[in-house]
């Protein structure tokens, strides 16, 4: 078995915007900018929060942590949304999930623009990318692609992985990472069963396949029985088991004797996810940079 670790690959990318970020600082006079939206402190993502600020800090980007109040309202939330749109001191906003109940929805997600939306999630951005025809067009496009489904595209470049024609189960269809990815594979030519909740016989599915991505929520659910032989698993699950203990979809011991490579968790996708954000943080200032000029 071989590992996929992902924190080598996340250091080469955070490592290579230093440069970029200096230029930056030197064409509009401040630092890249990124505005976090975190309503729940206790939230699972709370830790994901800290670590974004942490590296942020470390490469000289400006981090506001924001929580507009759940007491104020939707209407308060769009209106602040729309505030930070025309905020040109921010060149980008990630707005943390879960969010308020039913405020999870595409009106909040165009709020404040494309432009500043360094996860991906507008329909400008979404359409964009379903619009794209491969890799090179996705890669290099005036928008922004979802962070983990990124994330798993580099992981498998970085590994050399060949995926031409291969058939790959992507199982969880949200639209931050399973539909995004699902078409981002289809671009590189695999084949992809996009599975969810209501899969019928997911495990022949499973068996079938070269490759396995999960990104359900569901701590350490899948065992090595469900794969067939010579399968890479990816695992973008990030779960918190009975004993308090990070973990992915995949139980891992259970499946790496079997796998022929897999990613960890922690240290797996997570890590080059939040690359992946900084990067876009890094790039939308770039935007805003050429832009002033
Ligand atoms: P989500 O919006 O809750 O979606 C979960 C998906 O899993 C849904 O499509 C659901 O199907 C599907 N599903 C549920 N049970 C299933 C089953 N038994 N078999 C197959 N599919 C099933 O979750 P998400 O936001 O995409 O996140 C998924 C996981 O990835 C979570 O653990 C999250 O913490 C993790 N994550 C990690 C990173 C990272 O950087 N590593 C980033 C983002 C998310 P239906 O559509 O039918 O309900």
């Amino acid at each position: 078995m071989k590992l996929l670790e992902g924190k080598t690959l996340s250091n080469e990318i955070l490592n290579s915007l230093s440069e970029r970020i200096e230029k930056v600082k030197n064409g509009i006079k401040r630092p890249p900018s990124l505005s976090i939206i975190n309503y729940f402190d206790d939230s699972p993502s709370a830790v994901y929060v800290k670590r974004k600020i942490k590296v942020c800090d470390r490469l000289g980007i400006k981090t506001d942590l924001i929580n507009p109040g759940e007491d104020k309202g939707y209407s308060y939330f769009l209106e602040f949304l729309k505030g930070v749109q025309e905020d040109s001191s921010i060149d980008a906003i990630m707005i943390e999930r879960p969010l308020p109940s039913g405020y999870e929805n595409i009106k909040t997600w165009d709020a404040f623009g494309a432009r500043k939306d360094v996860d991906g999630l507008s329909s400008l951005s979404m359409g964009k990318l379903f619009i794209a025809k491969n890799m090179d067009e996705i890669e290099n496009g005036d928008f922004f692609v979802p962070c983990t489904a990124l994330a798993v595209i580099k992981i498998i470049k970085k590994y050399s992985i060949n995926i031409e024609g291969a058939n790959i189960a992507v199982a969880g269809r949200s639209s931050i990472v399973g539909r995004p990815l699902a078409h981002m594979l289809t671009s590189m030519d695999a084949t992809v069963s996009l599975c969810h909740s209501k899969t019928k016989d997911i495990v022949s599915i499973f068996e079938n396949s070269d490759m396995i991505i999960s990104a359900v929520g569901k701590a350490r659910w899948i065992k090595a029985d469900m794969l067939g032989e010579n399968c890479a698993v990816i695992d973008v699950g990030t779960n918190i088991d009975e004993n308090g203990r990070m973990c992915g979809d995949v139980d891992f011991e259970n499946v790496k004797d079997k796998a022929r490579c897999i990613t960890p968790v922690p240290g797996g996708v997570g890590p080059v996810t939040l690359a992946c954000l900084i990067e876009n943080v890094v790039k939308a200032a770039e935007r805003n940079m050429e832009e002033s000029r």
